[in-house]
């Protein structure tokens, strides 16, 4: 029997099912400050935490995601914008993050913020992620890949949305929540017709829920209604615990294990690794898109 301290760790918790093919996930918002990086990092950590491989990759010149999972992204350290402008391979830059030895990350440095406009001139600008994963996928078996992205929608984000298969996008339960999603559909459907046809969105997560408030339950209505088979039962709450978990390099998950925000986020992996990704459906939804 391995009695290794991360072979227990991953005992304690559920094991999740494996899925059939390497899911690939862009985490994605053009807003700012909805809780994007905070889903992807307790996601991945869930998912590795339940016994499954996972590679993230941060696509956010800020590093925030390399932050939370204790991954070093000094200036000069190798990662995401080698893979995109000097065509490393993922292999030779991706570190195991102390979370857990099923999770490795791909680090972004202050480089990347250079990346949007150094790849303009480019050749296939908008495929380079798409072709390290596919280079990636030919040698390693990793059941996820998840990218998180900037607050924008240029080229980094472009790059994630042609190497991805699904989408997640978090909402956060608060005014103006669903501003800038209309944008957002036509951006995806202009990827799906131009350069990604398998791209769906498959996920949508609340954030940031305050059940104190009428407002977030309205919130949460609407966008159930938009996004009625997308939208996951889970809800994250507002917890200032989630908040307090990077400045530890740590997610919630290593921080403060029974909180309610990390209860929350590994009820909401638990939710993604058995229902697979879905196809959008839904009248509204289509409303939303003209
Ligand atoms: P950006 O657009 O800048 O990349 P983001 O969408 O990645 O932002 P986060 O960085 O995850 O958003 O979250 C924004 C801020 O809100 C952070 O300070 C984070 O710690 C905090 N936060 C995220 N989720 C919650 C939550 N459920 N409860 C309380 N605070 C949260
Ligand atoms: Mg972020």
């Amino acid at each position: 029997m391995n009695s290794s301290p991360s072979a227990l760790s991953v005992s304690r918790e559920t094991r999740l099912p494996h899925p059939a093919q390497t899911r690939t996930i862009v985490i994605v918002n053009q807003k700012g400050g909805v809780g994007k990086t905070t889903t992807a990092v307790n996601i991945a950590s869930a998912l590795a935490r339940g016994g499954l491989t996972v590679l993230m990759m941060d696509l956010d010149p800020q590093g925030n995601a390399s932050t939370a999972l204790g991954i070093d992204h000094q200036p000069g350290t190798s990662g995401t914008y080698e893979v995109l402008l000097q065509h490393t391979r993922i292999a030779d830059v991706e570190q195991e993050s102390p979370e857990s030895e099923n999770l490795h990350v791909v680090p972004a440095t202050i480089d990347l913020a250079g990346a949007e406009i150094e790849l303009v001139p480019q050749v296939a600008r908008e495929q380079r992620l798409s072709k390290a994963i596919t280079q990636y996928l030919a040698d390693s078996d990793v059941d996820y890949i998840i990218f998180d992205c900037p607050p924008s929608l240029g080229l980094l984000t472009l790059n994630a949305l042609v190497a991805a298969n699904e989408i997640l996008m978090p909402i956060q339960c608060e005014y103006y929540a669903l501003e800038g999603v209309g944008h957002l559909l036509r951006t995806i459907n202009m990827v799906k017709d131009e350069l990604n046809p398998d791209l769906e969105l498959g996920t949508v997560l609340l954030t940031m829920f305050d059940a104190r408030t009428k407002l977030s339950a309205q919130v949460g209505e609407q966008v159930r209604e938009f996004f009625p088979d997308q939208t996951l039962v889970t809800l994250i709450p507002r917890s200032v615990r989630l908040s307090e978990a990077p400045s530890y390099g740590q997610t919630i998950l290593g921080y403060d294990p029974q909180s309610v925000g990390a209860r929350a986020y590994r009820k909401a992996a638990t939710e993604i690794a058995e229902r697979g990704a879905r196809v959008p459906s839904g009248a509204a939804r289509r409303g939303l898109e003209r």
